[in-house]
């Protein structure tokens, strides 16, 4: 029997966890306690250039001493990278995805053009047949682009997708949110080097863990648009989504590992005890 409430927190072992870390996965924990439903752990570790087996363990060892348990066997991306490359398969059957050839360097020069700028809003599309067949010959690297503009043939407009949010976007956005996946442009869904990225692989992996409530922080609420779309275009159930607020620190600032947050471990060497931290993240 399916359970009625599945959640996950799923930090990519990059770094040591800090308090922003700590604030997500006390969310999600206590969200699952509360409503007697069941707790995961998920590393996103498809990045190997940089993501460390000792972040890893870091990550085990900060959650158990905040308390936290959760199910084994965790789920880790690298070992599942087969079940992304059929995701993709069924998505390029379709014609839903296309090779890109073009490097960061030349989109940021088109983009810089684009009355946006943002990498994320790239919008692009297959190369003419003869010029892609030359570079895939001369073994050309390329990544793989969802197409946003055969996602809207295929499903005759992003008017009937949307979904549940039980929380709130950083604009205040919460009940039924229309799903605006045109905000991401032509997401990558599989890069050059490692074959897949970030947004098939969550899709993914919340349908086939079956997650049944996705807590996270803020900073990924643009990202339920566009894995809103991939769910309905690989036929996967939508989850409900709960977007947390994102823990400041005294400067007003949110904590994050390139401005060297202090890390648990710091704070655990300091001899601050994990009861001490929960309450000061309000979680006693
Ligand atoms: N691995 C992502 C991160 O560390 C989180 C993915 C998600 O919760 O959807 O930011």
């Amino acid at each position: 029997m399916a359970a009625r409430f599945v959640t996950r927190f799923a930090p990519s072992p990059t770094g040591r966890l800090h308090r922003g870390h700590a604030f997500s996965a006390l969310c999600a924990h206590e969200a699952a306690r509360a409503a007697g439903g069941r707790f995961l752990l998920r590393i996103e570790d498809i990045d190997a250039t940089r993501c460390r087996s000792e972040y890893e363990a870091g990550i085990y060892e900060d959650l158990a001493w905040l308390g936290l348990s959760w199910e084994q066997p965790v789920r880790r991306q690298s070992e599942h990278l087969a079940d992304y490359r059929a995701a993709l398969e069924a998505l390029a059957r379709e014609g839903l995805v296309y090779r890109c050839f073009r490097t960061r360097k030349e989109i940021l020069a088109e983009i810089g053009h684009a009355p946006h700028g943002a990498m994320e809003a790239f919008r692009g599309g297959p190369l003419p047949p003869d010029e892609e067949a030359r570079r895939l010959a001369a073994g050309e690297a390329f990544a793989w682009r969802l197409s946003l503009s055969a996602a809207e043939v295929r499903l005759g407009g992003f008017g009937g997708l949307t979904f549940v949010e039980e929380g709130e976007g950083p604009r205040g956005e919460t009940g039924t949110v229309q799903a605006s996946p045109e905000l991401g442009g032509d997401v990558v869904l599989a890069r050059k080097d490692v074959g897949v990225a970030y947004h098939l692989a969550v899709v993914v992996d919340d349908a086939l863990q079956g997650i049944t409530h996705v807590i996270r922080g803020q900073d990924l609420f643009e990202a339920a648009h566009v894995q809103r779309l991939l769910q309905a275009l690989l036929g996967l159930p939508t989850p409900v989504y709960r977007h947390h607020r994102l823990l400041t620190g005294p400067d007003g600032k949110r904590y994050a590992k390139r401005d060297k947050a202090e890390t648990l471990a710091e704070i655990r060497a300091r001899g601050v005890t994990a009861a001490e931290l929960r309450r000061e993240l309000s979680f006693d």
